[in-house]
């Protein structure tokens, strides 16, 4: 008879293998994989994987189309319930989705959630949940319409979102082209300092605008459908793992390459004020962090002052912070002294 640390331990040397596991590729070389292995011949089919929202022709006239999103959230990796609140969450959940709808100009409009659950979960912490995705909800005037629910060992949020748009009007990542100019919204960083914050000293009174950015994201879903239906972008992406790893995947996509200036990313009043106790180097934390949940978008420099003027008729800051450059020169940041480098390492990616 096999006992059963044999059988245990023959199953673990089959899913484990050092030499060849995830850490080697990380999550975004896993997608590469993936992807390559995937073909398809549906002609409805305008967007599949690659992009931030798959996107599928609807309609006799196939002029609309059907944009489709999952992210998933974690708990002990996206958020820790010591200083999660449960309606935060529940908002989190559907934002980060919110914002990869946003990244096309779609309009965002059904979703169904998945949850696992452990058994001694309070229910005051559900209904909380709920009341919060509800709120989401309703500011963003989406329905919730469907889900799935399961025991686990650690709650595990996924939801899948379901938007329309113009075909027309769409913005992938892929489109940028040289001489263009690089934008970004808001102030990158911010919401990493809060996570920073919240790790090291805790919910500590004067940094509560930057807890806030991590905790409670806002989808910039209005600026997407504003640049989207004026047909003013070449590219746009969010920025959900890093304003440096997500320009990547923009560059990837369209086939070229950028020039960055550190010296122009936007950085917050607070951030200035904080980053201090975690770097010396102020902008690090700013190109590398995550969860920014920021538009990031490539225009013609003659739109420059259009887009100024939204910016302020939005109330949000939009900041050009680099150029788009042929392929070969690749990702380069400009240093306020004019030295320029290749960043060795872009952002946050699962598994590395
Ligand atoms: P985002 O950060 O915008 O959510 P991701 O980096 O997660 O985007 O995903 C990039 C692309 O890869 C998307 O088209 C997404 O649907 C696809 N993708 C991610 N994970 C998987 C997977 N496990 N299998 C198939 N496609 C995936
Ligand atoms: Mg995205």
């Amino acid at each position: 008879m096999i006992s059963k640390k044999y059988s245990k331990d023959r199953i673990r040397s089959r899913i484990t293998d050092t030499k060849h596991d995830l850490q080697e590729i990380g999550e975004f070389g896993l997608i590469h994989r993936i992807r390559r292995g995937i073909t398809s011949s549906d002609p409805a089919l305008v967007q599949g994987i690659g992009d931030d929202v798959a996107v599928i022709e609807v309609g006799e006239t196939a002029t609309k189309a059907l944009l489709v999103t999952t992210d998933i959230l974690i708990e002990d990796i996206h958020f820790d319930l010591s200083w999660t609140d449960p309606s935060q969450l529940g908002r989190k959940a559907l934002a980060v989705n919110l914002s990869d709808i946003a990244s096309m100009g779609g309009i965002p409009k059904y979703f169904l959630i998945s949850l696992g659950l452990p058994k001694n979960l309070s229910l005051s912490f559900i209904s909380s949940f709920y009341r919060g995705l509800k709120k989401e909800a309703k500011r963003f005037r989406v329905e919730l319409i469907g889900g799935d629910t399961s025991l686990s060992k650690k709650i595990v949020i996924n939801i899948c979102l379901l938007g329309e748009g113009e075909k027309k009007d769409l913005l992938f990542r892929r489109g940028a082209r040289v001489g263009d100019d690089l934008f970004i919204s808001g102030t990158p960083g911010d919401a990493a300092l809060g996570l920073r914050i919240l790790q090291k000293k805790g919910k500590i009174k004067g940094a509560e605008g930057l807890i806030k950015k991590h905790l409670s994201p806002c989808p910039r879903v209005e600026l997407g459908q504003a640049i989207a239906k004026r047909h003013w972008a070449t590219a746009m992406i969010d920025v959900s793992d890093g304003l440096l790893i997500d320009t990547s995947h923009l560059l990837q996509e369209s086939g070229v390459g950028v020039r960055v200036w550190e010296d122009r990313i936007p950085l917050s009043r607070l951030y200035q004020k904080w980053i201090r106790f975690f770097s010396k180097d102020p902008f690090q934390l700013a190109l590398s962090g995550g969860e920014d949940y920021e538009l990031l978008f490539t225009a013609p420099p003659e739109l420059r002052e259009r887009i100024s003027s939204l910016a302020r008729s939005l109330r949000i800051p939009i900041t050009r912070i680099g150029e788009i450059l042929p392929i070969k020169e690749g990702l380069r940041i400009i240093k306020e002294d004019g030295k320029d480098y290749s960043p060795s390492r872009l952002g946050f990616e699962h598994f590395k």
